[in-house]
Order: C-alpha cells, then structure tokens, then sequence
C-alpha cells in the first residue's frame, strides 16, 4: 500500500494520477503524466512483461508517436525482421496486391515493458482494480492484488487503458458492452520453417476460412491469427486457416510453441467510443479505438498521450480533467473514424492502409478483378461504416 501524501487543496491523496493498464496506452499516458511532474501509479493485473495477442506491427503513425515522446526503439524490443514492407492480400484464385506499409514488427510483451519502464511511473503489477468511486475532487479506487488482498487509493485522475474489455468503462456504462459486436482472436506461433516471405503482413481475404486471417514469419516462427464471430469457433477457424495454408506454404506438421486469444469489439462501426467523464479518462482500446484489420497501437499512443497531458493541464489549472481530454481527444476519434470510411479511402486521405495507390498502380484489367475481390471480403465482412 502506497504511503499517502498531502497535496494542495486536495486533503490526502496517494497519488496524482493512476493508470490501469501496462500496455501502450498506460504507458503513454504515464510518459505524458510523468513529464508534467506528476505523481504517477500504474496499476496492471497481470505479472509484467506479460503477452499479449498482436501482430507487433508499428504503422508510421505509431512509430512517429515514439519518436517524440519515447525516443529510438531498444534493440531488443525489435523483431527479426523487424521491417514490414506491405500488407499482401491474398485472394482466391491466388491473386495477390501489396499495400506498401513501411512499419516495424516489434516483440510486443518487450515493447509494453519498455513503455512502461522508461515512462519513470511507479508500477503495481499482479494488481486488479475492482471497483472506483468519483467524488468532487479525487476517485477512490479499490482492487485487489494477487493473494487476495484488498486495498484502496485515492488520486486525482483515474486513466483508465485497461483494454478493449475495459472493467472501469462498464462500470462507467453497463449498456455499453451489449451494444457492441464481440469477436474472438486467436493467435498461434508454430516452430517450422515456412515458404512464405518474411518483411510482409500475409492477409487472406477468404471469409470462408475466417472473417480475418493473417500469416507472417517473426522471430523464425510461423504466425497465424484468425477472428471469429459469435457464430463461429476460433479453434476451427484456425483449423480451417491451417488447411488452407500449409499445402501452399510447404509445411506439413508443425510444433505449436504458443497460443493466445483475446476478445474484440470495433466500436468505431457502431460510434461507440466512451472517454470517461469528469475525472476517469478513458484511453486506448478501452475507449473504442481500434482501426482496420485489427490497427490499436498507434490510437493507443496518441489518446494516451492525451489522456496525460489532460491530467498534467486540469490539475496545473484546478480545472475538470474530462472536459480538456474530450477536447483533445476528438482529433484521434476523427481519425480513426476515418479509418473505415469508405470515402476516405477512395481519396486516399490520411488513411493507415492505402489501398487505392496500390490499386492504381495495377494494369486495367488485373485493377478490375481485384476491386472485385475486394469489395466482395469487404461485404462479407461488414466492417466499413460508410461515412
Ligand atoms: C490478434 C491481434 C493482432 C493485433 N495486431 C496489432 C498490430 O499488429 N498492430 C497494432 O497496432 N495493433 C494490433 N492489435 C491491436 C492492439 O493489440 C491493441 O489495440 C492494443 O494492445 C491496445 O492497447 P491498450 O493499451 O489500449 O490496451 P492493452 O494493450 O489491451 O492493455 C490493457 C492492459 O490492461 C490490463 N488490465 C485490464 N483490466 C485490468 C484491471 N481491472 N486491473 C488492472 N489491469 C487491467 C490488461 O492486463 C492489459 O495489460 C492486434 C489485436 C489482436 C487481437
């Protein structure tokens, strides 16, 4: 139990700000919080360096994003490669198109450690917050650690980043979570040498196999995830995905050397982010911000960082944290609502997978085929919003 201390105008706190969740949007907001001199807890449920189900792919923006605040990327986060060239989408009939990407494959269970390292923030790991209760000025927040015991806090913010399936924005809104449509992601590594080229993300547009499904090598192991709806199993869409691939990839067995899963839930589609109110901030994937083909670390990043600098201004001001992180944080909804625009993509306006050079570059008849392939994964996965 952290010792309390006394703070002006705020009778005893223990903390100016606790963060829940150790993954990029902790971090950031920690990075953020911790730069504007403030007293900073990360809260985080599991043992850290923990996995996480994710690809490790750093589009430009994420990498952008590190570079100002967090500086150059250690070594050791990086994987091998640790250049992703492009997107390759598969389609049937073996039809192929690059998206050029120019991002970073990184170990992710390395790249949340570090975030939260060097973000100089004290870290409670093995730790669960259960329960928060805003008052005027502060939020007491309750949890658990590991052998069951209790404690308690008090802060002046709470940021909550504690992921898509986020305890504090279901408490913050219960209807919230129904009106989403859930997924669940499964990610396997099998230890083989496959013939499948290193430097590119291998997505399959076969809707039939699953509603997503993606290969890639890192780290000299073979990488496969797959997204199931309600409807369907991920384990047999994972077995469906493995048929499909290892015939063409040449591998014939294969020793599976890890498996993790996760749920998830676009609530861009539905414009379902939730941002806190007037001293819980919600950032990350928590808030809703997960762009196509599964993107959350570069949204993770920036709302994070925003969610901080709100915290570090409201408290320098005596004013109500929610209402600047609000303002701030509309920049980031617009983009990722962007992200499945439609139109956005047609004009190639600021949009993280940019189709239409690529379609572009194609010859006439081959551009034709593959808009057709395209648009008919895109109807059958129902995931641009139209606007
Ligand atoms: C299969 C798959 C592949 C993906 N690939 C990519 C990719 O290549 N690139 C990319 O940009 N994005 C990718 N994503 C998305 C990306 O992983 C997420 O968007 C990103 O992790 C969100 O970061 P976050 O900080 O908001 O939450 P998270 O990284 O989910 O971190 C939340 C943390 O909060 C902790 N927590 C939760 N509840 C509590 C509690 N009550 N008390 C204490 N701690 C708690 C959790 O243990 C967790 O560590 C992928 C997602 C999936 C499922």
């Amino acid at each position: 139990m952290p010792a309390l201390f006394v703070s002006a105008g705020f009778g005893m706190l223990d903390y100016d700000v606790v963060i829940v969740g150790a993954g990029p949007a902790g971090g950031a907001a920690a990075r953020s919080c911790i730069a504007g001199g403030l007293k900073t807890l990360i809260i985080e449920k599991r043992k850290i360096p923990r996995h996480k189900a994710c690809s490790g792919i750093l589009v430009p923006a994420a990498v952008n994003s590190l570079r100002q605040t967090f500086g150059p990327l250690p070594g050791d986060v990086m994987a091998d490669p640790s250049e992703l060239r492009a997107l390759r989408m598969h389609f049937p009939g073996g039809r192929t198109l690059d998206v050029p990407l120019g991002g970073v494959l990184i170990r992710r269970e390395r790249f949340d450690h570090w975030l939260c390292r060097s973000s100089g923030a004290e870290i409670d790991d093995g730790t669960t917050i259960r329960s928060f209760q805003e008052q005027h000025d502060h939020v007491v927040v309750r949890g658990t650690r590991q052998e069951n015991e209790k404690w308690e806090i008090l802060c002046r913010v709470l940021i909550a980043a504690d992921g898509g399936t986020s305890t504090v924005v279901r408490a913050l809104d219960p209807g919230r979570h129904e009106k989403l449509d859930w997924y669940t992601a499964l990610q396997e590594s099998y230890e083989c040498r496959p013939v499948l080229e290193p430097g590119y993300f291998h997505f399959f547009a076969f809707p039939e196999v699953s509603l997503y499904a993606s290969a890639y090598v890192k780290d000299g192991s073979l990488v496969m995830e797959v997204v199931a709806s309600r409807l369907d199993n991920v384990t047999q869409s994972m077995g469906r995905f493995r048929e499909l691939l290892w015939p063409q990839i040449g591998v014939n067995e294969a020793k599976r050397v890890q498996r993790l899963g996760c749920r998830v839930a676009y609530a861009a589609t539905k414009g379902l982010f939730h941002f806190g109110n007037a001293r819980v901030l919600v950032a990350g994937e928590a808030a809703g911000f997960l762009n196509l083909f599964g993107e959350g670390i570069s949204s993770a990043l920036a709302s994070g960082t925003l969610a901080g600098d709100a915290a570090v201004q409201a408290i320098e001001a005596g004013a109500v944290p929610g209402l600047i992180y609000r303002k701030y944080v509309e920049s980031e909804k617009r983009r990722t609502l962007r992200q499945f625009s439609l139109r956005a993509y047609i004009r190639s306006n600021d949009v993280i997978f940019d189709f239409r050079k690529s379609f572009i570059a194609l010859a006439r008849k081959k551009r034709i085929i593959l808009l057709l392939d395209f648009m008919r994964w895109l109807i059958k996965v129902k995931l641009f919003a139209g606007r």
